[in-house]
């Protein structure tokens, strides 16, 4: 129960005492009589309760005025108000020696209980006032402590998420959020410990602790299934474990290794399913842990295992990059090495036919002038089957030699050796030229050829050789590929530049009505090489149906135009050896050529 307010009468006579006290009977307070001075300084030393003293001036032994100074010694006394009750009221030597000693007021006897009621009555009131302003101060005192903990608690929560955007390495992250916590909230211990599924254990990450010597190293482990053991228990549930008053809990493990807690709480850390670990905090004293500090505690360990899962997909990533860059890296070394080889083989290729084709070349004349020769003879002119013989071997060698001069002019636009000689030429008198030579085989297949709008076609600077093998080429395959009784059109017109100060261009369509070009391999017959069906059945002819040809010529032609700074491609709706949907092939050349002197090969 509260005490009493209470009054201090301090009187030798005790009718006076109890001539006061009466006065005092309707307030509501505790009276303590004390019959000299020393029994009133022992009073006064052990009531802090008091608000007021009544202090006899004149008493045997140590009087009033001495009581007054020695009571402003007594720390529970010190500010006490005194009123003096004195017979001498008007002396003014009194009333100073009095006011020295720190008296407040003076009451003169004979005291008028009405007086004495109403100024001790102040007193009282003054009292209750000051008690009510104390408790006043104390609450507003917790509720500050209360707010600068909360304070305390999200400014950690704000720093640990700082930290944990700021920094990339987890064992340095995890350091820092467990030093700051613990610091802040002043445990003596926290540490993290992650669940190791391949040992079955628990191991300490990271840990902080309140004296200079780390009690456990990180690495230190603990078993899943240990029996007493906080940690385990929560790596096992997954749910926050308190204790406050660790001496009488069943979980918690006193060893002689480790120094005696007072209270421990660990709380799980997981990511949706995914439980990593826990996070332990332990404070020698008991109740270290306030329900607020759990609250602020768990959100940390939602941060914490933010951090790990990231930590983790980071780590995951960075190794499946790494992986990656590994193996592109070797199989970049083994394309490098490839193309090395194919480089080298390349090379061999190109060596091997330079020889091979200079080699042939001469036997080959030879083959040719002798048959040519014998053709001529008077005795295998008159035999017919004879005659038909050696004409097999010109028409042969000069294929051959065809073929031969195809090789050496891919070589030479491979090689880029292609040296142009540009004339100023008429594209319709050299494609009604070619038209006339091939004639005889236009005949013998049946095949139409219509020249239209060249007429409109201005002259151009171009390679005259080069510029025939090109449009021989379009015309031998268009003849190749169209069958018998249809139709081939070289159609022509001036395309205009878009660029000031160049001559423009001119089209030239060589057209068939043939069995057409895939879509697919529209770009790839341009390549070295390639020809479209089985290479072993391809009955080698430069103008039968369908009559292969070791397909070079495409690929020349590409060469020769991109040399004039022209390009080539073919516009055909597919292949169809049945409906025959024909084919388009494109030729476009500038009117002009550079005047540099230097070769006009594309880069
Ligand atoms: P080849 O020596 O085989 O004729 P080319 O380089 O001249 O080689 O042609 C390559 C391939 O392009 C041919 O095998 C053929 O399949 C296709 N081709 C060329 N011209 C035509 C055409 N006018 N119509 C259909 N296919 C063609």
């Amino acid at each position: 129960m509260e005490k009493k307010p209470g009054v201090l009468i301090v009187d030798d006579r005790p009718a006076n005492r109890h001539m006061l006290a009466r006065a005092l009977s309707t307030l509501d307070v505790q009276i303590h009589e004390a019959e000299s001075g020393e029994q009133a300084l022992a009073i006064a030393s052990k009531e802090p309760e008091l608000f007021v003293a009544l202090v006899d001036v004149r008493m045997p032994g140590m009087d009033g005025f001495q009581l007054a100074e020695r009571l402003r010694q007594v720390p529970e006394a010190s500010s006490l108000p005194i009123i003096f009750i004195t017979a001498l009221g008007s002396d003014s030597y009194y009333h100073q020696r009095a006011y020295e000693t720190g008296a407040v007021d003076f009451l003169s006897k004979p005291v008028s209980p009405r007086v004495l009621l109403s100024k001790v009555s102040v007193f009282l009131d003054l009292f209750r006032n000051q008690s009510q302003l104390k408790g006043l101060i104390r609450r507003l005192d917790t509720v500050n402590a209360a707010l600068s903990k909360q304070t305390l608690r999200l400014e950690t929560a704000a720093e640990v998420m700082h930290q944990i955007a700021s920094i990339l390495d987890l064992d340095e992250l995890l350091m820092r959020v467990l030093s700051l916590t613990r610091e802040r909230f002043g445990y003596d211990f926290a540490g993290i410990w992650l669940r190791d599924d391949e040992s079955d254990g628990i191991v300490l990450r990271a840990g902080q602790y309140g004296t200079p010597t780390p009690v456990r190293e990180p690495g230190a482990a603990i078993a899943l299934n240990a029996p007493k053991s906080i940690i385990a228990h929560v790596c096992r549930t997954g749910v926050t474990y308190l204790t406050n008053d660790t001496s009488a809990d069943e979980h918690y493990l006193a060893t002689d290794e480790l120094p005696p807690m007072g209270s421990e709480l660990t709380l799980p850390l997981k990511f949706r399913d995914t439980l990593f670990g826990a996070v332990d905090l332990q404070s020698e004293a008991p109740n270290a842990f306030s329900p607020e500090d759990v609250v602020a505690l768990k959100t940390l360990a939602d941060q914490i295992s933010v951090a790990i899962r990231n930590a983790r997909l980071y780590a995951e990533v960075r190794r499946l990059n790494e992986d990656l860059e590994a193996k592109v890296e070797a199989r970049t070394n083994e394309l490098a090495t490839a193309y090395h080889h194919l480089e080298l083989l390349d090379r061999n290729k190109s060596d091997f036919i330079t020889v091979v084709s200079h080699e042939l070349r001469t036997p080959l004349t030879l083959i040719s002038g002798f048959s040519r020769v014998l053709l001529e003879d008077p005795a295998i002119e008159s035999d017919t089957e004879r005659w038909q013989e050696v004409q097999g071997i010109v028409t042969g060698a000069d294929r051959m030699r065809a073929i031969i001069d195809s090789m050496l002019d891919m070589l030479k636009i491979d090689s880029r050796s292609l040296r142009l000689k540009p004339l100023r030429i008429s594209l319709i008198d050299m494609l009604a030229e070619i038209k006339h030579r091939l004639s005889p085989t236009l005949e013998e297949r049946d095949l139409g050829l219509a020249l239209e709008g060249l007429e409109a076609l201005p002259e151009i600077e171009a390679d005259p050789s080069a510029l025939d093998k090109v449009f021989y080429e379009l015309l031998s395959n268009a003849i190749k590929y169209t069958p018998d009784g249809g139709q081939i059109t070289i159609s022509g017109e001036p395309v205009p530049s878009r660029d000031e100060g160049s001559d423009g261009y001119v089209s030239v369509v060589v057209g068939d009505t043939g069995i057409g070009v895939d879509p697919e391999v529209q770009e790839l017959i341009f390549t070295k090489f390639y020809r479209t069906g089985e290479v072993t059945f391809h009955s080698s002819s430069k103008t039968r149906f369908k009559g292969g040809g070791p397909g070079l010529g495409l690929s020349i032609a590409r060469g020769l135009v991109e040399a004039h700074g022209g390009r080539i491609w073919v516009e055909s709706p597919g292949c169809d050896e049945e409906k025959l949907p024909g084919s388009d092939f494109h030729v476009l050349l500038p009117v002009s050529q550079p005047h540099s002197g230097k070769p006009a090969l594309p880069a």
